[in-house]
């Protein structure tokens, strides 16, 4: 069996391990690039969300590649991700490609069981064995990724040239991939501390904090988001994202952290009573923590035409009124360029940093007030200029 996956992000570094050690080889197609992105836009159907085209231009990339078996994680969800498998599925068959489809989900666990028996040649011990070595591998992998990123975000904003940063995080990336020892990967994870606190940093500690919340793969994926976290941070912002690679792998994949997640959406519930699907209360509940810990602003990020974010725009713009933090709606798709993306980033920050000094001064109050008037929309002016650009 020669199996392929979608991926966002770092998770292809985890579930690559994970599934090795159970005796299945993985093809992993070339990280997601412009190519991927028209091959999958030109396949899909036209208003379906952009993680579904990146990710089925991936499949057909890994296809191509010899894969004869693609994973899904599918069910019952309330909006289309739910569906992705079964759909790009049947658009790859109808191009002629032939292959096994194996759907993740959670009504059909026994057969997933089977299927990883069957291949170890039906020694229920030694697959026992397998699946527990490969799972404590693919938690210390998940672990010592998910440090990584954190010591790489906490340290670039106060660095004095951010390539350290990136050289010094590339390199910890190339020894997470190859390590195959959770013991190993142990001492990785404690050196990262101590390798990210060498790198020359500038006299000033002060940096705007913003979080960032809206739909996963979006978040996540830095193909997608023009690599938002790094270019925040070059811009000597700590970014801090309210999901990661390994952490949506964890709730979607096993169901860890639920409680972490029943806590964020608790927070949400005044304005948010039903979750209709995707990220919804999570970015509500997150926005709220970030205004009470003192965050200079948030943005929300999500794909156009992605139901859950569109919906609950407007209780997020009730609720950064209501805990007075600056919030910025990003909408992104095939046809989004990454300089009017990246110069609507900069003016976000431009005001946030505005706005910290004038509280430090507040002589700069009011010409601050009306530069926001003139560059940010108000709340109400963002809701119709959406439908009138729809
Ligand atoms: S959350 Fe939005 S972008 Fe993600 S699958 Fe659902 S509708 Fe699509």
């Amino acid at each position: 069996m020669k199996a392929a996956f979608p991926y966002m992000g770092d998770i292809h570094i985890i579930l690559e391990s994970i599934l090795r050690h159970i005796g299945v080889e993985t093809i992993i197609p070339p990280n997601p690039n412009k190519d991927t992105l028209a091959m999958g836009a030109q396949l899909a159907p036209e208003t379906i969300c952009l993680p579904f085209k990146v990710t089925l231009g991936n499949m057909v990339k890994a296809l191509e590649q010899g894969a004869d078996t693609l994973i899904y994680v599918t069910g019952f969800w309330s909006c289309r991700f739910g569906y992705y498998g079964r759909l790009q599925a049947d658009i790859l068959r109808e191009l002629g490609y032939r292959f096994d489809l194996i759907e993740l989900r959670r009504d059909r666990i026994g057969e997933i069981i089977s299927r990883i028996i069957d291949l170890n040649r039906k020694n229920i011990p030694g697959t026992l064995v397998k699946t527990i070595r490969a799972f404590r591998l693919g938690l210390a992998k998940a672990q010592v990724i998910e440090k990584l990123n954190y010591s790489a975000r906490i340290t670039l904003p106060f660095v004095k040239d951010p390539a350290d940063c990136r050289k010094l995080f590339q390199s910890f990336t190339e020894k997470i991939k190859s390590s195959m020892h959770p013991g190993e990967l142990k001492s990785i994870r404690r050196s990262i501390t101590d390798s990210f606190s060498t790198i020359p940093r500038k006299s000033s500690n002060e940096v705007i904090k913003i979080k960032l919340v809206g739909e996963s793969y979006c978040t996540i994926e830095p193909f997608v988001n023009f690599d938002i976290i790094w270019h925040l941070g070059e811009l000597g912002v700590l970014v801090d994202p309210f999901l990661t690679g390994p952490r949506w792998l964890g709730f979607h994949g096993f169901r860890l952290g639920k409680s972490e997640v029943a806590r964020i959406q608790k927070k949400a519930h005044k304005y948010w009573r039903y979750c209709v699907g995707g990220e919804d209360a999570n970015a509500l509940g997150h926005l709220i923590i970030a205004a009470e810990a003192g965050y200079d602003g948030v943005i929300h990020i999500h794909p156009f035409a992605c139901m859950p974010s569109t919906v609950v725009q407007p209780a997020l713009i009730k609720a950064s009124k209501d805990y007075n933090i600056p919030l910025l709606f990003i909408s992104l798709d095939e046809h989004t360029i990454e300089t009017g993306f990246l110069t609507r980033i900069d003016a976000f920050v431009s005001i946030l940093e505005r706005k910290r000094r004038s509280l430090k001064n507040p002589l700069e109050k009011e010409s601050q007030d009306n530069f926001s008037k003139r560059v940010i929309p108000q709340s109400e002016d963002i809701l119709t200029m959406n439908r009138r650009n729809l």
